[in-house]
């Protein structure tokens, strides 16, 4: 069987799926020519990350196609139930990047909170006594509080770094409960319950609030000003998940006011082009959706890829 991995797959991945016999090719497709080359290519698996989209019209021009691998969580550029319709096996890797994604959380705190983004932009030799200056009130985070919203892989995953970090941890989900977060220490393992509530109160007074939920269905922004208001004078937000969860325009007029201290965004509503007030702002730290973008993360996606494969189409 032949594979287009027109995002691009893990050497290992790549690897494995050849070694079980399958021709396995990499070279990028533009949108407008990918249904051609997947027809002249005679491929029957498509894998994608983020970038292609996949959508009815690919679907239908593509008779052959059998099966679409998205490598990464979620597949809002997947249309699923034309997939399913046609016959078209459609998956994913959600548990993958997890890790990668909580990292990047956590670097964009001590990023943060200390405006190394600002400083690493504007540092110059004329200028250092008084970057020095006005750098000179960073914060800690340990004994600082997290709000987290969206308790599942992700935001438990970033709970496990911030408690052992010394940082109280608060979190929101569409449920009350009591979830255990195992925390590795050398070789020992120690289980700490963070209770969970679906009052978005619980955030109020966090330092720190991110955001681990996916796109709401309606498209509609699930954190807005409203939401920002409630939370405490001077809160640092992240969104690493889905540009616009937070809506971008409510982040800017809440940044203008100084209700909110800081951002950091992984995820733009306008991939690949987002809104330049965004990227140019100094309370802003912007990343060009990396948060799975690790050695670690890719080698789980692509081995996990060709574990699915392999087993629902076996060795040739
Ligand atoms: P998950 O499905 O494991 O967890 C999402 C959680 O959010 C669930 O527990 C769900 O119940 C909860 N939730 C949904 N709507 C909610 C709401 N309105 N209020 C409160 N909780 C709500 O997903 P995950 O693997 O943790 O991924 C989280 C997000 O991160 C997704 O949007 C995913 O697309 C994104 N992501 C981004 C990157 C990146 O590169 N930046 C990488 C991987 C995942």
């Amino acid at each position: 069987m032949r594979i287009l991995a027109n995002d691009g797959i893990s050497k290992t991945g790549k690897e494995m799926l050849e070694a079980a016999g399958y021709t396995v090719d990499t070279e990028h497709r533009p949108q407008d020519q990918l249904a051609q080359a997947i027809n002249d290519g005679g491929y029957e698996i498509l894998l994608v990350r983020s970038a292609t989209k996949v959508d009815n019209i690919l679907m239908d021009a593509c008779p052959g196609l059998k099966m679409v691998g998205r490598g990464g969580v979620g597949l809002d550029n997947v249309d699923k139930y034309h997939a399913k319709n046609n016959g078209i096996i459609v998956f994913n890797t959600p548990e993958a990047s997890s890790r990668s994604v909580a990292e990047l959380v956590i670097g964009s705190m001590f990023t943060l909170s200390r405006s190394l983004h600002d400083s690493a932009r504007n540092l110059t030799q004329d200028d250092f006594g008084k970057l020095k200056k006005k750098y000179s009130n960073g914060i800690e985070l340990r004994g600082k509080s997290i709000g987290i919203i969206g308790f599942g892989r992700i935001g438990q995953e970033l709970a496990s770094y911030a408690i052992a970090m010394g940082m109280d941890v608060f979190a929101v989900d569409l449920e009350d409960k009591e979830v255990i977060i195992p925390i590795e220490i050398y070789n020992k393992v120690i289980e700490v319950p963070v209770m969970v509530r679906k009052n978005f109160d619980v955030v109020r007074y966090c330092d720190f609030v991110s955001v681990h939920i996916p796109k709401q269905p309606n498209g509609d922004s699930a954190i807005t000003y409203g939401d920002i208001e409630l939370m405490k004078d001077g809160v640092i937000i992240i969104n690493t998940s889905r540009g616009g969860v937070v809506n971008e325009d409510d982040l800017l007029d809440a940044l203008e006011t100084g209700k909110v201290a800081a951002a950091a965004l992984d995820v733009f509503e306008d991939e690949p082009k987002p809104n330049p007030a965004l990227l140019n702002h100094p309370k802003i730290f912007a990343t060009p959706h990396i948060g799975a973008a690790t050695v670690e993360a890719q080698y789980r996606i692509g081995t996990e890829i060709a574990d699915i494969i392999t087993a629902v189409y076996g060795t040739k």
